[in-house]
């Protein structure tokens, strides 16, 4: 298997005028082509600023980002618009899809920016919602919804899709259908970067799970040992609380 991004010794401070917050403190790892890493950790750990480090939309303070053998750190602000539209396709808590364009519609705004889009109505149906392409958000639920923004950005025929709590603002009855869409990309082999609070999603689709606490990685294994075996005391606390 192909290392595809490598994180290398990457940190990412805020300075709040006199107060520095490490967000990011010194993380190294690397993803490999087609895995499937779920990030999880208490609130404040990071996660998110991981992510969009990894997805562009944050630079690092230092360290570095390669993603397919490019220096992704080295980008430009007008490189980085394109790994944000070429490369790279996220996913967010909360959907924000237009609420006065149907489902497809909103699949179809991705074809615009990206510059080897997939077909929005193909995309749909790999969502599942082939059939409620002229419903618009309002007429869909939470999970329908998410799968619909899974579309957008899958349609833009992304290296990497990232997951920032893709379930976490659903009812917990729509948990699962998202969940299942995004186990159907993984078995597809896209390679995915998921943070998320559904330790059995981690435990049964993740190639490897990381836990993230203060802006540091504590702990990463592969999810059979992640939560048979944790080592790290914080590990033990945090999984103790969630499972
Ligand atoms: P998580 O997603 O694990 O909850 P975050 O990555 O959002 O954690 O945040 C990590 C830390 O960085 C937190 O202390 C948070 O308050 C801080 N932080 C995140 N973004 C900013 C920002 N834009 N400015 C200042 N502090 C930030
Ligand atoms: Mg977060």
């Amino acid at each position: 298997m192909k290392e595809f991004v490598k994180v290398q010794d990457i940190t990412k401070t805020y300075k709040m005028g006199e107060v520095e917050i490490h967000a990011v403190d010194h993380i190294s790892f690397s993803i490999e082509q087609g895995e499937l890493v779920v990030i999880v950790g208490p609130s404040g750990a990071g996660k998110t600023t991981v992510l969009n480090i990894l997805g562009g939309m944050d630079t690092a303070t230092s360290g570095k980002l390669y993603v397919d053998g490019k220096d992704i750190t080295a980008y430009n602000s007008k490189q980085l618009t394109g790994y944000r539209r070429d490369d790279i396709g996220f996913v967010f808590q909360f959907y924000n899809l237009v609420p006065n364009l149907t489902a497809l519609e909103n699949v179809e705004l991705a074809l615009q920016i990206s510059k080897d889009p997939l077909d929005a109505q193909a995309v749909l149906e790999e969502v599942g919602l082939g059939e409620r392409k002229n419903n618009f958000p309002a007429q869909l639920s939470g999970g329908q919804q998410q799968r619909i923004a899974i579309a957008r950005a899958l349609a833009m025929n992304p290296d990497v899709m990232l997951f920032d709590e893709p379930t976490s603002a659903l009812d917990p009855e729509m948990v699962g259908e998202v969940l299942e869409i995004m186990k159907e990309l993984a078995d597809d082999g896209m390679t995915m970067v998921v943070v998320t609070h559904e330790m059995g999603f981690a435990r049964e689709v993740a190639t490897r799970v990381l836990f993230m606490d203060g802006g540091n990685i504590v702990e990463q294994n592969e999810p059979k040992e992640f939560f048979a075996n944790p080592q790290h005391p914080r590990l033990k606390d945090f999984l103790s609380k969630v499972l």
